[in-house]
């Protein structure tokens, strides 16, 4: 459906949507006309792509969640079940203890038939990888259970294995990933090792036959690691050699050099995690080698430079994730809008006639809660679909930028959106904490953003142990010096100069911070520095969304559609209110951090467990 339906409308070219055709969403899910104009009408952010594309995939992705998106709270309450004893016919290659609510796999069949697991396929229709990032948020609009997230880490996985895997490799299980035959996972976590990956105990030894491992240990918390839907599960898993951590791919079945599926691997899924939300992907802990004494693997890439590789699908994974946050945010957003606009509240007096009832979008304090959310949604998915233009640029200089940006992305939208979703929720009242209305599910489900692929914590060390320093400091330099950039051009024009000189002083404070937690660090005082780094991270995450929110402002106030478009002049609106509420903090943060060692520094363990 959307390979044909793309396939056609390339041939018409349609003309780019125009800022003065923007019309509001046609679904409650998401808002593709805004994901469009982000794409294609904020200068500067996006590299520029043939827009014909652009609409009819959208539009494609927006039928798909509009015909579907009813099943997601069946996902949510019917939680993924683990029966070892319901396998029938265990000689059957999808054999497995895992079960799941029968509208799992229509779904998801239906998700391939319409073409969405081919978006990146150079053989079909080959999409700018940013397109297919925006086609993921349409699609995941309506599916925060994460049932989708079968096809992300598939498509992360065959990446990866694009990328790092030998010829061999990926001529046997590369196309199978992509046409939707088989499903991929990352298998990286370990019972005792999560955001220290340094501590997995699973093993590999060579068997001789190059390229092929003996893996004995065990897995936890891998998502789709079984689910009995389709054929095989290709595990991109990592193991120690006498090397290191290197990374294996381990097939659920072997494939013989056919292509047929042979033999059964030597793993067993032990069990299932009962999570708070995202029920809709199973979550699995496993265990290899229990039989013969090791499960087949076949090594991608070098011994001992798994990690290396690895980081290859963490960092799209985090990309997907914080579009996921973003999208979950925005959501919340047009929940909460459509019962803002219904619900009635209060009545205002007028002169001559019965008093008027006043639906509760009209009071100040619902509109800020609405506001709010708009500036954190759509700052978050402007800065994610920002880093995934980066992602296919070739240039060195955008490749080290997206270094600075990767823990930003993964973190910024998975905090501040689910700030989003506790206002949405807000705006409800008693029945926004009901089960009658989406949003109690979509803020469970935001909540694992904060914690998977990397806990916020762990990004806040990336960002201000790692990648301040990366290349001598080049990289966060440059990263400055791009917001700095954004700041000048934006300078002159009185729709936006006022906030472009905030944005110019909250980033030379944290100009000027940075430089002195790094010297810190630099003499030794590494543990003191570090312990401002959740704070830091989010002063960086503001600048770099008010970065997102100077651009959008000054794309909106320069269309000359401005004047007759609540739209454009909503985007305006936003971007102060972000200004306003949120960088002006920034400033405050920056101070503290530079003049004051944290209070976190002379707490003990002693202190806070009497
Ligand atoms: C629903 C779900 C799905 C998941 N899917 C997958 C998957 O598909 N594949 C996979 O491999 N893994 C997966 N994970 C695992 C996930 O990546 C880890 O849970 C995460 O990395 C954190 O590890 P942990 O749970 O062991 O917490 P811990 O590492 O024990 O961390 C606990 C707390 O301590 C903090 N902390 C830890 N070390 C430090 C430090 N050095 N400095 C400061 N603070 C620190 C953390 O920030 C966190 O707040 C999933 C997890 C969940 C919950």
């Amino acid at each position: 459906m959307l390979q044909q339906t793309a396939r056609a409308l390339r041939a018409r070219a349609l003309s780019r949507r125009t800022l003065s055709s923007y019309s509001p969403p046609s679904s409650r899910f998401c808002d593709i006309n805004d994901l469009s104009w982000q794409l294609h009408s904020v200068p500067h952010l996006i590299a520029p792509f043939d827009a014909s594309m652009t609409m009819p995939v959208l539009e494609a992705a927006e039928n798909f969640v509009n015909a579907h998106g009813h099943l997601d709270p069946l996902f949510d309450v019917h939680e993924s079940k683990f029966e070892p004893a319901r396998i029938s016919d265990k000689s059957s290659p999808s054999a497995s203890p895992i079960v799941l609510h029968p509208e799992t796999k229509s779904l998801l069949d239906e998700y391939v038939s319409a073409g969405f697991t081919q978006m990146q396929d150079p053989d079909g229709m080959d999409l700018p990888y940013t397109l297919t990032c925006a086609v993921n948020a349409v699609t995941s609009s309506a599916f925060t259970s994460g049932v989708l997230g079968h096809w992300t880490l598939t498509q992360c996985a065959a990446n990866l294995l694009a990328e790092h895997g030998s010829p061999e490799l990926v001529s046997k299980y590369h196309a199978k990933l992509i046409d939707g035959s088989w499903t991929g996972t990352m298998a990286l976590s370990e019972t005792q090792a999560g955001s220290s990956l340094l501590e997995i105990r699973t093993k590999a030894t060579p068997t001789g036959n190059p390229g092929e491992y003996k893996i004995k240990g065990a897995k936890m918390w891998t998502s789709g690691a079984d689910h009995g839907m389709y054929d095989n599960v290709i595990h991109m898993l990592l193991a120690k050699t006498e090397a290191g951590i290197s990374l294996f791919l381990v097939p659920k079945n072997l494939v013989n050099d056919d292509g047929s599926l042979g033999a059964r691997n030597d793993y067993e899924i032990n069990g299932v995690n009962h999570k708070m939300g995202c029920r809709g992907l199973a979550n699995c802990y496993w265990s290899l080698g229990d039989e013969t004494g090791g499960a087949t693997g076949y090594l991608i890439g070098e011994e001992g430079k798994g990690l290396n590789c690895m980081f290859f699908m963490m960092n799209e994974m985090r990309i997907h994730v914080g579009i996921g946050a973003a999208v979950c945010g925005k959501r919340g957003l047009q929940e909460s809008l459509t019962y803002a606009v219904d619900r009635i509240q209060g009545r205002r007096k007028q002169p001559n006639s019965p008093p008027k009832p006043i639906p509760i979008i009209e009071h100040n304090d619902v509109k800020r809660m609405l506001l709010q959310q708009k500036a954190y949604s759509e700052g978050a998915m402007m800065l994610c679909l920002f880093a995934a233009s980066l992602s296919e640029s070739s240039e060195k200089s955008n490749k080290l930028l997206l270094e600075v940006l990767i823990p930003l992305v993964k973190s910024w939208p998975s905090e501040w959106c689910l700030e989003a979703n506790k206002w949405a929720i807000q705006v409800l009242g008693g029945y926004g904490f009901t089960r009658d209305f989406p949003l109690e599910q979509i803020y469970r489900d935001n909540r694992l953003n904060m914690i998977h692929e990397g806990t916020a914590g762990i990004q806040s060390l990336d960002l201000l142990g790692r990648k301040t320093m990366m290349a001598d400091g080049a990289a966060f330099k440059l990263f400055l010096s791009r917001v700095g950039e954004a700041c000048e051009r934006h300078s002159s024009d009185p729709a936006t100069s006022a906030l472009s000189a905030q944005l110019a002083s909250a980033t030379e404070k944290l100009a000027d911070t940075t430089l002195h937690l790094v010297t810190k660090m630099a003499a030794g005082e590494v543990d003191e520095a570090l312990a401002s780094s959740h704070d830091f991270l989010n002063a960086v995450g503001h600048v770099a969304v008010g970065w997102m929110w100077i651009e959008q402002a000054g794309a909106a106030a320069a269309d000359p559609a401005y004047e007759e478009s609540h739209f454009l002049q909503g985007k305006v609106l936003a971007a102060k209110y972000f200004y306003e509420n949120d960088l002006s903090k920034v400033p405050e943060v920056c101070s503290r951090l530079r003049n004051s060692v944290s209070v976190v520094n002379s707490t003990t363990a002693s202190h806070l467990l009497h």
